[in-house]
């Protein structure tokens, strides 16, 4: 069975790389029934930000990337931060040493920085001289005994390694640039290359699915798998993140960060879309959005491409938009764009809205019928609360946009617009079940009729007076989403 893990440091919040990694991991996982792990790689403690461990398992929980085995979950092949492995790294390095295949390195970092310098000017490689390789095993014993501190250094061996890659093919590393690698820091900690390749295998990995950025490490841990006499797992490395100018993607961009995305009011399925088409499309075809249950069924490691995949975050608007009008059309999915909007509602005016008689617009049927009233002109809930404000506050009629509008629109057409519409809706049964689309339709035709204004005219005036702005949703579809009390008194607002 297919075994797959997101192994991320904790050296930073979780951003779209990370999450498309965790994405393609958790889909390979899901789609072949295989298991999906969490491993945190806490061993350079130079590195650690506090709550990047937190930000990265509620980030996870969010996008709906749930692990089978790791921190809090099934952990019998755990400890899953390596930070707690330490002495199964000590354990294997000292069989590489016992073995042959690893050496003590005792050199100080001043005489590891003139090697350095040395080949920087020669041009060379700047590979490590393998000094400590040849000392004695009674040099050896006696720095030990000193408590003089040391690495362990991976001897090398001589030839090419060949990477046998899912995505990138067959790619060849020559030895001359293999360095002997750090596998075990001074301070007992294991380099990355060291509890990555042993905690793959301890772990039962089956698939290493990672950034690109990874892909010349891998002769690295192909050698180790080797020397310990294991199998090795599949390989698959996923194409670069690249700005829109073709360079890398940064990741200090604030904004890439994912929990900022989630602030701004993207959809977890928007992101989770989003990211699944940096590098993958499916074969044959110009679908661009999914849901997690498509990426699932239709997710294969042969439709990665290898050319570095451009990050367009323009796209996630249009992105949101649809995955928006997709949850309107069922009730959980409204549901959870209710809350959504019911707490931004609340931030934007939460003061604003105390009173009794107002609360009602935080209610769930009043959000939820204000959704589906402008459903169709918005990319974002956040955008709600601003761009709609009349839907939760009376206008404000002294704005800019507002005062600008009022010009354009006569007196003489505000006016006789205003009285007939208090006069006919004041006939309208006192409750509001004839407060309904059709009716206040024709309301607005008679008054056209009647008038001899034109449509755009009346238009105009009926939303300068429910709204102050001079775009929105249908007139009588807002209207009855704000209410026949509320309609009245802003008119009765405009007539004074
Ligand atoms: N800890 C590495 C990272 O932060 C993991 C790379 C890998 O998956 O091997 O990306």
């Amino acid at each position: 069975p297919v075994r797959v893990r997101f192994a991320p440091s904790p050296s930073g919040y979780l951003h779209l790389g990370g999450l498309r990694t965790a994405l393609f991991n958790y889909l390979l996982a899901r789609k072949t029934g295989g298991k999906f792990l969490l491993r945190i790689e806490d061993t350079d403690s130079a590195r650690f930000v506090p709550d990047a461990v937190d930000d990265l398992v509620s980030v996870l929980s969010w996008a709906g990337l749930s692990f089978d085995e790791g921190p809090g979950k099934d952990e019998s092949l755990g400890p899953f931060y390596q930070s707690e492995r330490t002495k199964i790294y000590k354990d294997h390095v000292d069989k590489l040493i016992n073995d042959g295949n690893a050496y003590r390195c005792f050199c100080t970092s001043e005489r590891l920085q003139q090697i350095r310098n040395i080949a920087q000017k020669s041009g060379k490689g700047v590979a490590y001289d393998r000094h400590c390789l040849y000392l004695s095993q009674k040099e050896i014993d006696q720095k030990v005994s000193e408590g003089i501190p040391f690495t362990v250094r991976l001897k090398t061996p001589e030839g090419v390694v060949t990477v046998n890659d899912l995505v990138y093919g067959i790619v060849e590393f020559n030895d001359k640039h293999i360095d002997d690698t750090i596998l075990l820091k001074s301070d007992g900690y294991p380099t990355y290359h060291l509890a990555n390749v042993v905690d793959d295998y301890l772990m039962r990995i089956t698939h290493v699915l990672r950034g690109e950025e990874w892909l010349s490490s891998t002769p690295k841990h192909i050698i180790l798998y080797k020397l310990f006499g294991w199998d090795l797992p599949k390989f698959a490395h996923l194409p670069l993140l690249l700005n829109p100018d073709k360079t890398k993607l940064s990741k200090r961009l604030g904004d890439v960060k994912i929990k900022n995305f989630a602030e701004k009011g993207y959809l977890p399925e928007t992101l989770i879309n989003f990211v699944a088409l940096l590098g993958w499309s499916p074969d044959n075809s110009k679908k661009v959005i999914f849901s997690m249950k498509e990426l699932i069924s239709e997710f294969t490691l042969e439709d990665i491409g290898r050319s570095g995949s451009v990050v367009m975050n323009d796209k996630l608007d249009w992105l949101n938009k649809q995955h928006l009008l997709h949850k309107t059309e069922s009730k959980d999915g409204l549901k959870e764009i209710v809350n959504l909007l019911k707490a931004s509602v609340k931030e934007t005016f939460g003061e604003r809205l105390k009173s009794t008689k107002d609360n009602y617009r935080l209610e769930d049927e009043y959000l939820s019928n204000v959704i589906m009233t402008i459903k169709d002109r918005i990319r974002n809930i956040k955008e709600i609360p601003k761009l709609c404000e009349y839907f939760f506050v009376n206008p404000n009629y002294s704005s800019q946009e507002s005062r600008s509008l009022r010009k354009i629109i006569s007196n003489e057409i505000l006016k006789s617009t205003s009285d007939l519409i208090l006069k006919k809706l004041s006939d309208l049964k006192d409750d509001e079940s004839e407060f309904q689309i059709d009716n206040i339709k024709s309301i607005i035709q008679n008054i056209i009729l009647q008038t001899g204004y034109k449509q755009r005219e009346v238009l105009m005036s009926l939303r300068y007076i429910i709204t102050g702005i001079k775009v929105g949703a249908g007139v009588a579809e807002t209207m009855k989403t704000i209410g026949k009390e509320t309609c009245l008194k802003r008119i009765n607002k405009v007539l004074e």
